[in-house]
């Protein structure tokens, strides 16, 4: 394990997406959170559609078990009917909001430019971003063309300032790999984190880079993390479908302490 590894506390963060009703939230929760309380080398979030968030916020007062927001507003409040202020997602105790995700993209058609703009609005109401960053880097690995890649972490984090930089956290996850089945290897996401912590250490400092945690999302299962989560630039994993069940969420918690131990 390198060094710089031992900084970064690993993130283990599922997302829900649009799946999951209000008892089996509840019933999740309160078979998760035992075995949680005895974690604390690994971070654990769960995100999850707004309606549900005040209530977890509530059911884990007493759980080191994060809430996270799939999406966010620009604005902190005002006239945007049927969107999310950040500044009321803080309010009722939620520390981190997705961003960006490849869905919102594809289906909301949100851009480079909103989702910096989102960036920007949570950590001003004090939410700490995951932005996710669904370049192919394929065609880095195969061409070392870094462009688009690059791109994309600058344009999301345009106007963030070096103190605030420490609250944000990158997801890679790859558009061909998301609900597809196939992940990335474990050589594929190692390559595109190495290059995302390379962006950030020119776009503020090696140092600063180090610190800053990268995830990889994309079709994550319990038999791949280990192998993804081993590598040097990975700090966890973000999980769609694999993370829908309990068990499997937990065991995802127990394979990333076993990156770090
Ligand atoms: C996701 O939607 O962020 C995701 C990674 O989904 P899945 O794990 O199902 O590919």
């Amino acid at each position: 394990m390198s060094q710089h590894k031992i900084q970064r506390k690993p993130f283990v963060v599922a997302n829900w997406k649009m799946n999951k009703l209000a008892h089996q939230v509840h019933e999740f929760l309160d078979e998760v959170m035992p075995p949680l309380a005895q974690v604390d080398q690994v971070e654990a979030g769960i995100a999850a559609q707004d309606i549900f968030l005040a209530d977890m916020v509530r059911q884990t007062a007493d759980s080191p078990l994060q809430v996270v927001a799939e999406n966010v507003h620009w604005e902190d409040y005002g006239a945007y009917t049927g969107e999310t202020s950040p500044r009321a997602l803080a309010d009722i105790g939620v520390r981190y909001v997705l961003v960006g995700h490849f869905e919102r993209r594809k289906f909301f058609n949100e851009t480079d430019a909103t989702v910096n703009l989102k960036v920007n609005a949570a950590l001003r109401n004090g939410l700490k971003p995951i932005i996710d960053i669904d370049e192919d880097m394929r065609a880095y690995a195969q061409f070392m063309d870094a462009e688009p890649a690059v791109a994309q972490v600058a344009a999301a984090l345009a106007g963030v300032a070096v103190d605030q930089v420490r609250n944000v956290t990158i997801a890679y996850e790859p558009t061909w790999a998301i609900g597809s089945g196939e992940a990335a290897s474990a050589d594929q996401a190692q390559k595109a984190a190495h290059l995302i912590r390379q962006t950030l250490a020119h776009l503020y400092s090696p140092v600063i880079a180090e610190k800053i945690r990268i995830l990889y999302g994309g079709s994550v299962t319990v038999d791949n993390a280990r192998s993804i989560m081993g590598q040097p630039d990975i700090d966890g994993v973000l999980v769609g479908k694999a993370a829908l069940h309990p068990k499997a969420f937990l065991d995802l918690v127990d394979i990333a302490q076993t990156t770090i131990e």
